[in-house]
């Protein structure tokens, strides 16, 4: 190979053309030993977002990323992990997991944070005070068998490049990528070891991907890539044209999650952790079929296994479990301005990513990568697509700091005129599962 440089290589992607294995690795590793600098990753990234990868360009990324760290390796096929690929309100995966660790199945998920408009399982379990999702891999490793489910972030050890690059398409506006998304998610899931995967792969106006057909792209990246290291995948088209469930928010949706433990809560955060739990529990073995495992992931939760497994989870990682009785433990801004209905209607429509920088905007994500969270701050959704509402009607509750008042204004005017759209006449009620595809 003739001398590689990283001026070579954004030469080359910048006019589209296919990059080689070697020179792929090259990247990864001069990222990690940091001798090409974060300017030239994320010009590398936005190329890579402009002109895409092929299929053997997106394994060469995905091996180079997955073994940019350590790999685990767990016995028995009972050990299965969810990851989404991101959306507004998405906190499947605080139910899903107790649910799945519940019926025996091994749920060892590294989970993301918050990237660009969407939140993060990380930052939502951090809201929860005390609970450490910094394990190291050896712990993670020895507790699984233990605990049953094990949750942390990215690691420094596992897959550390994905946690770089991650970090810098969070602020560049890079995300919404097939071959980088696939490289992100399988880097790190077939390194922490899962030996089958349920993913959810969101589709809409709050999702990367936007149409049905970029998604069944995504979904077949994925799951090339699953059968390529021979790992059962479930991959789930699933609707993100609305935040899922009521709340967006870290502290509202741990108390939304909690509420769907709880056998409450809203009907499609409820029904789509429970598909996709039972997917989980099926492929693990543990049950002959899907409804079987359905049927046995409602069950955790009538029987209160479920919420029990959210208190282990939570007591194994530090976290304070009162949090499970007294909603009070979590940091909830003080304030409360309720968004009126001007018109009556029907709701037809939101701009769901909108939805998401609205929560940065309140200090709920980050703009820029060394960004603090607030817990406190998000929206509790009163009304959802297909809804009737009156004039005056309340549709959601944004809950904020004292010092915010201004930017509630405006984001009020920005929720009414740019994000929500009404309908005069009846709205269908919207999809939840559009389509399964697996290995
Ligand atoms: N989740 C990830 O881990 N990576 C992505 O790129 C998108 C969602």
């Amino acid at each position: 190979m003739t001398q590689v440089t990283m001026y070579s290589i954004l030469e080359k992607k910048k006019h589209g053309k296919k990059l080689s294995k070697e020179e792929i690795k090259w990247v990864i590793d001069s990222l990690m030993n940091k001798s090409i600098a974060d300017y030239q990753m994320s010009a590398l990234l936005m190329a890579i977002y402009i002109h895409g990868m092929d299929k053997e360009e997106t394994a060469a990324l995905t091996d180079a990323m997955l073994y940019s760290g350590k790999t685990l390796n767990f016995e028995g096929k009972d050990v299965i992990d969810k990851h989404s690929t991101g959306g507004i309100g998405d906190k499947t995966s605080l139910i899903l997991a107790p649910i799945a660790a519940a019926c025996g199945v091994k749920v060892p998920m590294i989970a993301g944070r918050g990237l660009g408009f969407t939140g993060g399982t990380v930052d939502k379990m951090e809201a929860i005070k005390g609970f450490k999702t910094n394990l190291d891999l050896e712990e993670f490793q020895s507790r699984l068998y233990k605990n049953g489910v094990v949750l942390i972030g990215q690691t420094g050890e596992i897959a550390p490049a994905d946690k770089m690059i991650y970090a810098l398409r969070d602020v560049t506006a890079t995300i919404d990528s097939i071959p980088l998304i696939t490289a992100s998610i399988m880097s790190k899931k077939l390194a922490e070891g899962a030996n089958g995967i349920v993913m959810d792969i969101k589709v809409g106006s709050g999702a990367f991907m936007q149409k049905k057909s970029q998604a069944k792209l995504l979904a077949k990246s994925i799951i090339d890539t699953a059968t390529r290291f021979d790992k059962k995948c479930v991959t789930l088209l699933t609707n993100m044209n609305q935040p899922l469930g009521q709340a967006v928010g870290h502290s509202l949706e741990v108390i939304e999650s909690i509420e769907v433990l709880k056998g409450r809560g809203a009907k499609d955060l409820s029904e789509l952790s429970l598909i996709l739990a039972a997917h989980m529990i099926h492929i693990a073995g543990v049950e002959s079929n899907f409804e079987k495992s359905l049927k046995r992931a409602k069950a955790t939760i009538k029987d209160g296994s479920a919420l029990n497994a959210f208190r282990d989870l939570i007591k194994n990682q530090s976290g304070d479990t009162s949090v499970i009785e007294d909603y009070d433990q979590l940091d909830l801004a003080p304030l409360k301005t309720d968004v009126i209905s001007p018109i009556n209607g029907y709701i037809k429509s939101f701009q769901n990513s909108e939805i998401g920088f609205m929560c940065t905007e309140l200090g709920g994500g980050r703009k820029i990568k060394t960004d603090k969270i607030d817990f406190g701050v998000g929206f509790f959704f009163h009304k959802r697509i297909s809804d009737k509402v009156k004039k005056g009607e309340k549709i959601l509750t944004i809950y904020h700091r004292k010092s915010q008042e201004k930017i509630v204004e405006a984001l009020i005017d920005k929720f009414l005129n740019q994000v929500i759209k009404f309908s005069a006449n009846k709205v269908d009620k919207p999809e939840l599962v559009y389509e399964l595809i697996k290995n």
